[in-house]
């Protein structure tokens, strides 16, 4: 069965409640949300009876919730420990992210790898997996690194790179990835013939590994190191590649999560793309539907 969603809110008042809702009104079967904005550590705490409401509002819809994502908050680096106090508010922080997390009852949690901002590959390769291993032991939460563009100093544009990070993983079952096709394609990988990349993922890595694909367009061509996602279709990856990726048998049980953009900033893409998505057919007017949706 497709497992199709979206990026959405979680607010201080309706939290799981009201990031599910969000996720229904798109016509979406999963989704994936930030425990409070991506780009700072301010959370609150989390209301049980919300989580609960959550949960038997997802039964009555069909939605498996061991499926449904949360992505860490962008501003965790664990690639630079050239600052040790820093390195250790975002250790720290991830430890206390995957805690809300396991409260929510989330089993996945994608995570940027990071960027090892002069330090150079291999040592930031070597303080993910040493920070990794500071957080997992406790923690009955799995973490995904998601495969990066590599704009800048970015870890992980390489699938060898977070093989790497992998290898240096002590607890094995709690670490996995998480495909972005913006990254990707960004990141120079041709996903256009994407059994042939799924054969190199599965030599580097294992398949088994993929708990969540991003299926984003891309705003530059192949290559570009830019990380600019774009509307589904309106992009250098395209329509059908994407549908390619969403539709690929091996990967049938991972959770597709669509990041686009919102258009003109105001209004969420999701449900004129997931139902595109559903229905195998670019809409030529997509922007202009995605205003009147
Ligand atoms: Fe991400
Ligand atoms: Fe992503
Ligand atoms: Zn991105």
């Amino acid at each position: 069965m497709l497992i199709i969603g979206s990026h959405v809110g979680f607010r201080k008042d309706d939290q799981l409640l009201g990031s599910l809702k969000e996720a229904l009104s798109y016509g979406a079967n999963t989704f994936m949300f930030y425990t409070g904005a991506p780009q700072n550590t301010k959370r609150y705490p989390i209301i049980d009876g919300l989580t609960l409401e959550a949960m038997n509002l997802m039964k009555e819809n069909n939605i498996d919730y061991s499926k449904v994502i949360v992505h860490a908050p962008y501003i965790v680096n664990l690639a630079n420990d050239s600052d040790p106090e820093k390195f250790m508010f975002a250790v720290n922080f991830l430890r206390e992210e995957l805690e809300r997390c396991s409260l929510l009852g989330i089993k996945n949690v994608v995570l940027h790898p990071g960027s090892h901002v002069g330090l150079g590959v291999e040592q930031g390769i070597t303080n993910i997996a040493k920070a990794l291993n500071m957080v997992l032991d406790t923690s009955d939460v799995r973490v995904l690194l998601e495969t990066m563009a590599g704009k800048g100093s970015e870890v992980g544009s390489k699938l060898e790179e977070i093989k790497a990070i992998i290898d240096l993983v002590e607890e094995k079952d709690k670490i996995g990835v998480c495909l972005d096709t913006c990254h990707l394609s960004d990141a120079g990988y041709d996903i256009s013939n994407f059994d042939k990349f799924l054969d190199e993922f599965d030599k580097i890595i294992g398949i088994d590994k993929i708990y969540c694909v991003h299926v984003n367009d891309s705003k530059n061509e192949n290559g570009a190191h830019k990380d600019r996602h774009e509307n589904f279709g309106l992009g250098h990856i395209g329509f059908d590649t994407l549908i390619n990726v969403i539709y690929n048998e091996r990967l049938e049980n991972v959770p597709k999560i669509l990041e686009t953009p919102y258009v003109d900033k105001d209004y969420p893409p999701y449900k004129v793309e997931i139902e595109m998505i559903r229905n195998k057919t670019m809409y030529d007017d997509l922007l202009e539907r995605i205003k009147q949706a």
